[in-house]
């Protein structure tokens, strides 16, 4: 089994970034790329800004390239919540936005020729409890009401169609949803800016940003010292010292992925024969996809605890248990590959972008940033040239997580109370 995310081990790489010169100057230094960051200076470079792409780590090795690859409609907390919280027409604005960010991915796909497997095959929402399919059945009224945006409901009696498994109470099917192997996606984004231009630095560390005034920072790596008239941060789950009041804003929480031997075309047809990408409705839950070639990868946050090699290994039990009981034909099923890695929660589950200490930032896509990361990007490069209007999210309060300093020490207790809340709502 490999210890390494399926993903990046099957993606061929945009280049090697890790030794070149840094430049003394650029019109905008980005900070992490990953999606948020890639996209970000792809787009700024498409409109003639001199990038410098500062990475710690190689391109997509944060969360970016590591995820599920599902780019899904929806907010990260369901469409009541949302209307509950923000009303009906915020929330109609902050849904469509996630439509408008599948939509950003597909277009730069397109656009660039990024060959990543993109695919339209929708989201397959799977109800725990009985009483999760009644909140299904609230949220396709209201989508339907505010939007006109239609999701099928798949009753239990019906579930087989979607599912080779019995374990839900239900589903909701929303066709707009879509897919990509992320590994490639990085890559291609990685090609397309490098072609465009953009300095990109591998194995350059960011460890201080010292403002000049305006939005001009210095900004000093491992690699020497940038000046930047702007500069955007793009570290999400990865966020560090360099941003303290960001960090304090920023849960990373681990979520674990395991990745089965490629399965024949039959069990596939059975597990899910529309190729959706799944979900289901506890707080600490289960995702999980078909890959390009025909694997079952299947993710959790199955421990409250953050990556690490150990980690993700005993994740990797735990997920391997969920699976054969949701999937209970895959029991004796090889294992291919096991990884981890963290999620930018924020306290409200929603995005945050926006400038502080005259710094560009957007955080915060809790579980849900393959699609909005990427679209950012394209928000991000408005903001550098002092367009807010298409930010969403330019409105909402951040405030600080309490006690949140550094390492994110509550998580077991958070983990212990999302499990009660699991078991009994
Ligand atoms: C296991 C897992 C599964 C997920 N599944 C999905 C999914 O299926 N669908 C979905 O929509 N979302 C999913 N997500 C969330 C999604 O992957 C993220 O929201 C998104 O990738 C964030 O992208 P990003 O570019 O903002 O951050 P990241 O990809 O995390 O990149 C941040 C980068 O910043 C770099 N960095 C940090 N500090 C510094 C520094 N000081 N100097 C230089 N570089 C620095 C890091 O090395 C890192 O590469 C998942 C996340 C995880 C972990």
């Amino acid at each position: 089994m490999k210890l390494r995310s399926y993903w990046l081990d099957t993606a061929e790489p945009a280049g090697d970034f890790r030794r070149r010169e840094l430049p003394s100057r650029a019109d905008v230094a980005v900070i992490g790329a990953g999606l948020t960051g890639l996209s970000t200076a792809l787009h700024l470079a498409r409109s003639g800004a001199e990038v410098v792409l500062l990475e710690a780590n190689t391109v997509g090795w944060g969360a970016s390239g590591r995820n599920g690859g599902m780019a899904t409609t929806g907010l990260a907390i369901s469409y009541p919540k949302a209307v509950k919280r923000y009303g009906h027409r915020e929330a109609a604005r902050m849904f469509t936005a996630y439509n408008d960010a599948i939509d950003t991915v597909e277009k730069v796909v397109q656009d660039e020729g990024i060959d990543c497997d993109f695919a339209r095959t929708g989201k397959l929402t799977l109800a725990c409890k009985p009483s999760h399919y009644e909140h299904f059945e609230t949220s396709a009224r209201l989508l339907h009401q505010d939007l006109g945006h239609a999701v099928e409901l798949v009753p239990r009696s019906a579930i087989r169609s979607e599912i080779g498994s019995d374990h839900y109470h239900g589903a909701m099917v929303d066709p707009m949803a879509a897919g990509a192997h992320v590994g490639k996606l990085c890559a291609g984004l990685a090609r397309a800016g490098d072609a465009r231009g953009v300095s990109i630095h591998e194995s350059c560390e960011v460890s201080e940003l010292r403002r000049i005034g305006g939005r001009v920072h210095d900004v000093q790596t491992s690699q020497g010292v940038v000046r930047a008239d702007q500069v955007v941060v793009a570290t999400s789950g990865y966020t560090g010292s360099v941003t303290p009041w960001l960090r304090r804003r920023v849960v990373p929480i681990g979520s674990f992925i395991i990745v089965t031997e490629p399965l024949s075309q039959e069990v596939v047809d059975e597990l899910l024969p529309h190729r959706r990408m799944a979900s289901d409705s506890n707080n600490l839950l289960y995702y999980f996809r078909i890959t390009p070639d025909n694997r079952l990868l299947f993710g959790g946050r199955a421990r409250f605890a953050m990556s690490s090699q150990e980690s993700d290994v005993k994740s990797g039990r735990i997920l391997q248990r969920g699976m054969t009981k949701v999937f209970p034909q895959l029991r004796g099923t090889r294992i291919d590959y096991c990884w981890g890695g963290l999620v930018d929660m924020t306290l409200d589950q929603m995005v945050h972008a926006g400038e502080r200490d005259g710094v560009l930032y957007s955080v915060g896509y809790s579980g849900h940033g393959v699609q909005m990361a990427t679209h950012m990007g394209k928000v991000l490069a408005e903001m550098v040239a002092g367009d807010s209007s298409s930010n969403t999210w330019r409105n909402l309060s951040f405030p600080a997580v309490p006690g949140h300093f550094g390492p994110p020490w509550f998580l077991p207790p958070a983990g212990a109370y999302y499990k009660v809340l699991d078991a009994v709502k």
